[in-house]
């Protein structure tokens, strides 16, 4: 599913993602579309597991790197560049 279909289907949610990346790599986050109890797909258009037939969650995954979102979390874009400032402050400390 992309991002805009994503964002249609909930539109409560609209403005949630405007500053929010990515733990891992600072970027959005999309719909893996597979379950997050099989990692299957979908049964057709429902929430239903193709894998155990139960409802299921799908589980979100990064856009850059591909991880699930079990390997990150959803941070404030200022919050991530400042994690990056630091991770940089800390390598020039190591030169
Ligand atoms: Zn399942
Ligand atoms: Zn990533």
């Amino acid at each position: 599913m992309s991002y805009d279909n994503w964002k249609l289907s909930n539109p409560q949610d609209d403005g949630w993602a405007s500053d929010e990346v990515t733990s891992c790599c600072g970027v959005d986050q999309e719909g893996s579309g597979l379950s997050n109890c099989c990692d299957a797909k979908f049964y057709l258009e429902t929430d239903i597991c193709s894998a155990c037939k139960e409802h299921a969650e799908e589980y979100m995954i990064c856009t850059e790197c591909g991880y699930s979102d079990q390997c990150y979390t959803m941070i404030e874009l200022h919050e991530y560049q400042e994690r990056r400032r630091e991770d940089a402050q800390e390598y020039n400390k190591d030169e």
